[in-house]
């Protein structure tokens, strides 16, 4: 670390893209500070759902959830009114973990790896190398936002938000009761979605995503009766709690010695379940480009992993915006499951976008003309 700065790295925000991008750059030998205006475990509405991919990023972080309370499955299965359709990972499983163990795993691991940490300590301000945090100053080579949403730290550094191209409202809240499937479902409805997790042995996640704003979680719950009549004899464990789920993509992720991450830097639709996939993989590279001291290759690097998600993204909010193309979907892949299972191997990242290929789109759209 240079003599005139408190430390390498400054992070603007301890969530899973904060901890994630101290854990990288410490891999890397920096000096890390993080500081995040809640108290760990920190909670926040969320599927809870992590795909065989995102279990790979976090173990090149190394993270192990082994000994968490978890649940797990093996793949992901849509249902419509009328049609379902399922497919299993190519590889793998993936794992349902409450948020706050999550973010309890984080934390220990940056713990073990000497991140220093200020709980409970809101940023007020950046300039230049100089952060305010709790009315005193830090000085950073770095300055990294992993603020969120609604990230401060890039209205500081002048740093456009492009414009939202979707925002839907997520409602969460769980219910003890044993998993009835070993796939994480999603059901298809006329204002959104509704998909439910496994997260540990005798509970599961139940997230709710739709344009509107739902007055209830029962009165959300209500618009798919087939999951309605399933929890209806079980009693919630927690409260619902909600949080905006914004499609955005950012012109730019950094100026000067600031770089932003996680959904500061832009995101996709929860119903992806990619949201903190994406964040590890940000993180990764956001380290390798602090080392070598250049951001613009944290910069490519963070367009190229936004592409797919992006499109997976643009594709399901088509569905959901368009009852009868979703119909028309469901009703195709039911069909044809094994295009679902390419589908869902292209979205885990175990197929690439070419040989997922043509003939696969082809194979798509003429499914939907006949269906
Ligand atoms: C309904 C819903 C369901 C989702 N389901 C999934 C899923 O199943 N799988 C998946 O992978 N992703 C899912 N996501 C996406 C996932 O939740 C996000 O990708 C993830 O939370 C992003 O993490 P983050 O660290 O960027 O932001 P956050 O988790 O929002 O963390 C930002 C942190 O910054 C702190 N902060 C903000 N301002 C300041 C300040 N001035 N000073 C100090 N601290 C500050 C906040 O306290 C907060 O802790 C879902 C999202 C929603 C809304």
């Amino acid at each position: 670390m240079q003599a005139n700065f408190d430390t390498d790295v400054f992070i603007v925000g301890g969530g899973p893209a904060g901890l994630a991008a101290a854990l990288a750059c410490r891999e890397q030998g920096l000096e890390v500070m993080v500081a995040d205006c809640a108290i760990p475990p920190i909670d926040k509405a969320c599927g809870e759902g992590l795909m065989p991919d995102s279990l790979a990023v976090l173990a090149k972080l190394g993270i192990s959830l082994e000994g968490c309370e978890t649940g797990k499955f093996r793949g992901i299965r849509f249902l419509g009114e009328h049609d379902s359709v399922e497919a299993g990972f190519p590889s793998g499983h993936g794992v349902g973990i409450r948020r706050p163990l999550l973010h309890e795993a984080l934390v220990q691991r940056a713990k073990e790896r000497g991140v220093q940490t200020l709980w409970g300590a809101r940023v007020t301000n950046i300039s230049a190398d100089t952060v305010v945090v709790n009315g005193g100053s830090i000085r950073a080579r770095w300055i990294i936002g992993a603020d969120g949403h609604n990230s401060q730290v890039r209205r500081w550094a002048g740093l456009s938000a492009g414009p939202a191209r979707l925002t839907r409202v997520g409602l969460r809240r769980h219910f003890q009761m044993r998993p009835w499937s070993e796939f994480v479902e999603i059901y298809w409805g006329s204002r959104g979605q509704a998909y439910v997790t496994p997260v540990a042995e005798n509970e599961i996640c139940v997230a709710l995503i739709s344009r509107q704003r739902y007055l209830s979680f029962e009165h959300g719950l209500a618009e798919f009766p087939q999951l309605a009549a399933r929890l209806s004899a079980v009693a919630p464990s927690t409260r619902a709690r909600g949080a905006l789920s914004l499609s955005r993509k950012l012109p730019v992720v950094y100026r000067g010695n600031i770089a932003l991450i996680g959904e500061a830097s832009g995101a996709v639709d929860a119903i992806t379940g990619e949201g903190l996939a994406m964040a590890f993989r940000q993180a990764l590279a956001l380290g390798l480009a602090l080392a070598s001291g250049a951001l613009s290759a944290y910069a490519t690097a963070h367009r190229k992993m936004m592409r797919l998600p992006s499109l997976m993204s643009a594709t399901m909010l088509l569905m959901d915006n368009n009852g009868g193309l979703c119909s028309r979907s469901l009703r195709a892949l039911s069909r044809q499951p094994e295009l679902f299972a390419r589908l869902l191997a292209l979205h885990v990242g175990e197929l690439g976008l070419k040989d997922f290929g043509a003939s696969s789109l082809f194979h798509l759209g003429w499914r939907l003309l006949l269906a």
